[in-house]
């Protein structure tokens, strides 16, 4: 055994793909003295038995970008390290079967092409013509990757590895990481053993990538990371005679993908319902295992392949592969430092895209490692969105047995997952089943989307067009344009920061200027160096030395890793709250006399103007009223003791049937901020996201002394911006936006939707996104033509950098 030293500057923990990543990566930004540490060989996890796959057309812009990393990395690996990849730029083809899919890979196509991705939608004849051997019945659309291509994976971790000793990395086999060390909320090293023998290594930074063991290793330490292995199948025939080079083939409708290797087929599956393995923890002994193979599981997506590929049907075959891969319960892998311990990092879980991935994970974590920050968005695979109580594991086993099949079902908009849900509930939950509601989940909470009418059926229908609850939607949020509508936010992230020095912290922290009297709401971001959004929320001040942050459910992990991450001497308490109280939003022209029958304090301009609060009381009981909106109509946020919730609730339904009062759910939320242009954090606002480019620079007060970000402000100030922000319409009232769809300016892409939904007040889709501007004035931008690019298909825009929904903000202040 090589030796291993008392002290690095870095400990990566796991010899798979992610970990010999991470570290080629971290010598390749010049970092010495790393040791990565493998408990048996290298590869011999996961790694060794991928299919091998690399695709770059991708969900989302920056999973595309890290995809395309990964790819054009892989390429060059060869020339760099002398270790044969395997990797040949084969191309590959995905079909479509239906309709609804067709449209979903032309999506991705635009997408990826923004990306500057070579991807091209390919005729049937065309389809034929690369892949002779494909049974091309019921195909009905079809895109083209020709940079894609397939790889030997053990061999590109070997070279990764190669690579980084190369740099002077030190990898040493046989040697299991058995305790991470922890001081002062810190780690300080780890623990090691091997045959025997046993050590320590002093390190502040400790990477851990240990794959499908990466859960029970953070758990020792109360770091959160939920994943959990599945079985995943594949199978490799005998060599059949004359195949030759082809593309890689994916047919999503019928769960599978197809891949010829030296003159044999594979053909891999993504059932819809899967195998979790590894209940009562992984074999000690585990080492380039397989598992039991299972042909009765297997067998119905050979039948389909022995139609698709008709060649499967006479060719003998060689393998029936089964191996473990650790999937977790959204589908998406987790990178970055955990939110519970500082200098703990993760670069695992990487629901089998592994390989294609880790090249590009391993970059953004090692320059996040190196800078501090991450280098760009990526909230998508951020270790800090996970909860708390998803380390459960019968909750993981039950979620991963459907999202390993996700991958391959139709991604459809709000599509919603169907098992391990109810974990987290509203007090109001019940009541407003029993009134129709449809429910989604976010953070494992779950939240009224949409109210079915009486004999609705209460099930998601999806669709890339109006599905279901279109109209339901449109009846919600016109609702709250005309009179007066109910929304259950209880999923609202509350955090408490109190003490002698809160306010200096929160001073510290926010761009907007916190030092108001108690009783004043003011709405701010917390930024990072480069003036970017770490995150949006708004601020109460309960007292001279008491604020509650309120911040959206998805991101209160982050908030509070943030909040605590920047704690230096300060004399501050930083306490989640969140399950403490309830909040009703009562939204529209028609609220103010609703609450004032159910509620004795005033509500006027005097007494409750726009972003401020009151303690009232209210039917029976007592709540505190903030006067601020997310749909952009007069209204209340009403925060309510949570076990007063539901009386509150039946207060304001009984005293809400003279207004129409009308129950409303997520969807018809975010419909009318759409309307009025406010930003949503992870999609419109990320932490590449300029404050001042994303149109936030009314909420920021560089002349109230120091905070972080505010060198970055001013020097944009000076530099002028380089994109913005900007709000469009489609003309045409049928086409929806979701996310993601081209920017087209005069003829050409410049950009992608942020996030989008349908304006049922202002009569057509709503998007948001941002165009470069760079040295232009506001008028030159918006005399340009824009078009958004949906599945290939343009479709002419308005643009504004106003809301186009109540620009003067009359009605909110009304
Ligand atoms: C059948 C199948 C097909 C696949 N096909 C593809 C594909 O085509 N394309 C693609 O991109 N991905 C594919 N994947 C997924 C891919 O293989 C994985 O996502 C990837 O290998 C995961 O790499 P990893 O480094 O995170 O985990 P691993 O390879 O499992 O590495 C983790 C390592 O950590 C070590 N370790 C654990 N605990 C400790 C400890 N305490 N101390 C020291 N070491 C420790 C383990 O021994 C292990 O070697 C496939 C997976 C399967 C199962």
């Amino acid at each position: 055994m090589k030796p291993i030293p008392a002290k690095a500057r870095a400990v990566i923990i796991g010899g798979g793909v992610s970990g010999c990543s991470v570290a080629y990566h971290l010598a390749k930004l010049g970092w010495s003295d790393i040791v990565l540490l493998e408990r048996k060989q290298l590869t011999s996890g996961t790694t060794w038995h991928a299919a091998g796959l690399i695709g770059q057309l991708r969900a989302s812009q920056n999973m595309t970008r890290l995809a395309k990393y990964s790819a054009d990395l892989y390429v060059k690996l060869e020339a760099e390290t002398g270790v044969a990849t395997g990797m040949r730029q084969v191309g590959s083809i995905t079909v479509a079967l239906t309709e609804e899919r067709k449209h979903e890979i032309y999506r991705q196509a635009s997408l990826a092409r923004a990306f500057d991705v070579d991807v091209r939608e390919i005729s049937l004849a065309e389809v034929k013509e690369m892949y002779p051997h494909l049974n091309v019945s019921g195909v009905v659309g079809a895109v083209h990757l020709p940079l894609d291509g397939q790889c030997d994976p053990a061999n590109i971790a070997m070279a990764l590895a190669k690579g980084a000793r190369q740099r002077g990395v030190g990898i040493v086999e046989n040697v299991k990481v058995t305790d991470v060390h922890v001081r002062d909320g810190r780690v300080t090293g780890i623990s090691w053993e091997s045959g025997g023998e046993r050590g320590t290594i002093d390190s502040d930074i400790v990477v851990n990538c240990a794959g499908m063991w990466a859960r029970e290793l953070g758990a020792r330490n109360g770091v959160a990371i939920p994943l959990h292995a599945c079985e995943h199948f594949y199978l490799v025939t005998e060599p059949i005679p004359g195949l030759s080079r082809l593309p890689v083939l994916r047919v999503p409708d019928e769960c599978a993908y197809y891949k010829e290797d030296a003159g044999k087929m594979m053909l891999g599956a993504f059932e819809p319902v899967a195998k979790p393995w590894g209940m009562a923890g992984i074999p000690e002994d585990f080492c380039f295992d397989q598992l039991p193979e299972d042909f009765a599981h297997f067998e119905p997506i050979l039948e389909m392949g022995v139609k698709r590929m008709p060649m499967l049907g006479t060719a003998g075959i060689h393998t029936f592969f089964n191996g473990p891969e650790s999937f977790t319960p959204d589908d998406r892998y987790y990178l970055g430092e955990a939110p519970e311990l500082r200098g703990y990092w993760v670069a695992a879980g990487y629901n089998s895209i592994g390989i294609v991935s880790s090249g590009g994970a391993g970059m953004a974590l090692a320059q996040w490692i190196h800078d501090g920050e991450a280098p760009f968005d990526l909230w998508e695979v951020d270790i800090r969105r996970t909860q708390p109580f998803q380390q459960n594991r019968r909750y993981l086993r039950e979620r991963v047995s459907e999202t390993l099949g996700l991958l391959y079902a139709d991604h459809f908009p709000y599509r919603q997952v169907t098992t391990a849900r109810g974990v987290r509930r509203s007090p109001l939950h019940e009541h407003l089943k029993a009134r129709g509601a449809v429910f989604g989940e976010v953070a494992g909470w779950e939240r009224a989307n949409w109210f079915a009418r009486d004999g609705q059926e209460r099930e998601y229908r999806y669709s890339w067009k109006r599905q279901n609850w279109f109209d339901n939607q449109r009846d919600e949020h016109l609702a709250v344009r005309n009179g007066v509508g109910l929304f259950d936010m209880t999923s609202f992230g509350k955090i408490r920061v109190e003490g002698r020095d809160a306010l200096a912290l929160l001073q510290r922290l926010c761009a907007n200027d916190l030092n108001v009297l108690p009783g004043r709401i003011v709405y701010t971001q917390m930024l990072n160096r480069k003036g970017c959004i770490e995150s949006d929320l708004t601020v109460s001040r309960l007292s001279e030395t008491a604020f509650l942050l309120v911040v959206p459910g998805a991101t209160l992990q982050r908030d509070l890793a943030w909040l605590r991450k920047h704690l230096a001497e300060e004399s501050v308490v930083i306490t989640d709250v969140t399950a403490a109280e309830s909040v009703l939003c009562l939204m529209g022209p028609r609220s103010r006399e609703l609450i004032q029958k159910v509620s004795p304090n005033d509500f006027s301009n005097e007494t409750n103007p726009f972003g401020t609060f009151q303690e009232i009381e209210i039917g029976l009981g007592l709540a505190r009223a903030h006067r601020v909106t997310y749909v952009g109509e007069l209204g209340w946020e009403l925060y309510v003791p949570t076990d007063q919730a539901a009386h509150v609730f039946e207060a304001i339904e009984a005293a809400g049937e003279e207004f129409g009062l009308k129950l409303c759910g997520l969807h018809a939320l975010d419909s009318c901020r759409m309307e009025k242009a406010f930003r949503h954090f992870g999609h419109d606002i990320t932490d590449e996201d300029h404050v001042l480019e994303a149109g936030l620079g009314f909420a920021v007060k560089t002349a109230k002394g120091d905070f972080v970000g505010r060198d970055a402000v001013l020097r944009r100030k000076d530099e002028g911006l380089s994109r913005r922000l900007v709000q469009f319409r489609l003309a045409d009232p049928t086409p929806l936006l979701f996310h993601n769809e081209a920017i087209v300016r005069d003829g050409r892409i410049v950009g992608t939707i942020t996030s989008g939904n349908y304006g049922h007040h202002l009569g057509g889709a709503i998007g948001l996104g941002y165009v470069p501007c760079r040295g232009e004035s506001e008028a030159t931008l918006l005399s340009s033509s824009y078009e958004i690019e949906i599945a290939g298909e343009r479709f002419a825009a308005e643009a504004s950098l106003m809301p186009m929904y109540d620009p003067r903000a009359e009605r909110v202040k009304a």
